[in-house]
């Protein structure tokens, strides 16, 4: 297994409206869309820049994921996502390597990825998500 590239960074925000302005005002990027990932109880809005995007999330409710990162770290970066060729394999080859995972299958993710995170603890507090998609 091989990472192939970063395939975006993921932004906790506490709200989407307000920080895009920064995002597209000010750093000139550009909205590519959003999409509600009922799922993971977020907003993603997504900002695609070169080979990769900013992923912004929004939680849609208090007890969601993006609402508890909040809640203990405050806004800011919450994941990094890598894209690789096949997300099965590269889950075997991560717990074959003794890396924790959270998810020991894949789930899907916005855009109809599929993702799987790999648990901090095991990648240097870093929340890297696995992402397979076209
Ligand atoms: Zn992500």
């Amino acid at each position: 297994m091989k990472a192939l590239k970063v395939d975006h960074i993921g932004i906790a925000v506490k709200n989407l409206d307000e920080t895009l302005k920064f995002y597209t005002e000010v750093l000139g990027l550009e909205l590519g869309g959003t999409e509600l990932v009922e799922d993971q109880k977020v907003k993603v809005a997504f900002l695609p820049l070169g080979d990769t995007e900013v992923e912004l999330l929004e939680s849609t409710s208090p007890d969601g994921p993006i609402a508890k990162y909040i809640e203990k770290n405050g806004e800011g970066i919450q994941h990094i996502a890598f894209k690789v060729d096949n997300i099965e394999e590269a889950i075997k080859h991560m717990e074959d390597k003794g890396m924790r995972m959270i998810d020991q299958e894949p789930r899907y993710g916005a855009g109809g990825a599929k993702i799987a995170f790999v648990h901090p603890k095991s990648s240097h507090r870093v929340l890297v998500e696995l992402s397979e998609r076209d």
